[in-house]
């Protein structure tokens, strides 16, 4: 087996994921004087003109696969394109985003084709010729390093925002459109719609700034404050368990051990209180600014600057201060 590198490039709402560019970066470390390159594969509807984003990006070469059948993902389908081709290719190690679709395929694909799969990782580098990962571990109150043993494919999962992403080095990439080899009864189940989020706001795990509300927003109609406040910075809005619970937020913005896990650089936390299992989600922020009326909120602990007031007259005043600076 050589050093060769495919990276998962994810479709999800008919563009590539951030995070692709990011695990190009991490394949370039992977690769860095080793001999080995890096392949890409796309899969679904848009693969073959999306695959023109991440032209020269220092790739050897793109598979593009579009087929009826994968046009949105399916498990199976997606695996079985993905453990074709590393098998005809013998791939060292496969990189993939740490989002939903990768942690439904990583692990799928790392067994079928008898790999080693290191999850939800942050830090990607070689050492002495040896891939090493830095994985968080209890909730990121830890973290681990990990490296491979003998010579089987190494699948890693990496979270996005943590690796810079790569940048535009030229060079020649081939497109290779590939069938899918997948047929209907291979498939056991398939999205038929995905349905965005309201507000056309990015995604939690991929925004540079997130503004989140707790249980102390008291209602979903006041989290229109805080999408005023993201929306100046074209970030995302989250929220704590107990907000979502209370029907004030959706699920899919959730942070926390039990929702997203996010690294933006600016989290600002409006009444949340910093349980451990909100931290586990949001802990790794670059800045953290949390504003709650108790002094001795243990989110304090954590944050970079804490603001102790009331969230409903120090958001708006903030959004004002920040309106007036940005004009
Ligand atoms: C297995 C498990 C998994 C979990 N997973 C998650 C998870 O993924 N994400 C998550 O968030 N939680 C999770 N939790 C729940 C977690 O333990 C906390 O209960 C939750 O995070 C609390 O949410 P909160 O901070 O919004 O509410 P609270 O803890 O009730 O805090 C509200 C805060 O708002 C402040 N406040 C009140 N009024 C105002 C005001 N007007 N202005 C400013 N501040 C004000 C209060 O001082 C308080 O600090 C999980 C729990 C378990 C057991």
């Amino acid at each position: 087996m050589g050093n060769d590198v495919l990276v998962f490039g994810e479709i999800r709402g008919g563009e590539l994921k951030k995070v692709v560019r990011e695990l190009i970066s991490a394949a370039a470390t992977a690769t860095g004087g080793t001999g080995g390159a890096t392949d890409a594969v796309l899969i679904g509807a848009g693969a073959a003109s999306l695959a023109g984003k991440i032209k020269g990006f220092g790739l050897r070469k793109i598979f593009t696969v579009e087929d009826e059948l994968l046009a949105n993902y399916s498990t199976e389908g997606y695996a079985a394109v993905l453990a074709s081709l590393i098998a005809e290719n013998k791939y060292r190690y496969v990189f993939m985003g740490a989002t939903a679709m990768g942690r439904d395929l990583g692990p799928r694909v790392a067994a079928r084709v008898d790999g080693v799969m290191f999850s939800d990782c942050v830090e990607v580098r070689m050492e002495g010729g040896s891939l090493v990962v830095r994985r968080p571990v209890y909730s990121g109150k830890l973290f681990v390093e990990l490296s491979p043993e003998g010579d089987r494919t190494v699948f890693v999962s990496v979270r996005p925002n943590n690796i810079a992403p790569a940048a535009e080095s030229g060079g020649s990439t081939e497109i290779s459109p590939r069938p899918s080899g997948v047929t209907r009864d291979m498939i056991r189940a398939m999205a038929t719609e995905i349905v965005p989020l309201a507000g056309g706001r990015p995604d939690v795990t991929e925004a540079d700034v997130i503004v989140s509300g707790g249980r102390a927003m008291k209602e979903g109609a006041n989290f229109r404050m805080l999408e005023e406040l993201a929306d100046l910075f074209g970030g995302a809005v989250g929220a704590s368990r107990a907000a979502v619970d209370a029907g004030f937020a959706a699920q899919p913005i959730q942070v926390g051990q039990t929702g997203k896990v996010v690294n933006p650089k600016l989290y600002i936390a409006c009444g949340i209180s910093g349980a451990i299992q909100h931290l586990a989600g949001m802990r790794t922020s670059k800045v953290i600014v949390a504003i709650n009326k108790d002094p001795n909120a243990p989110i304090f602990e954590k944050a970079h600057y804490g603001i102790v007031g009331d969230l409903f007259e120090v958001v708006p005043l903030l959004t004002k201060e920040i309106k007036t600076m940005m004009q």
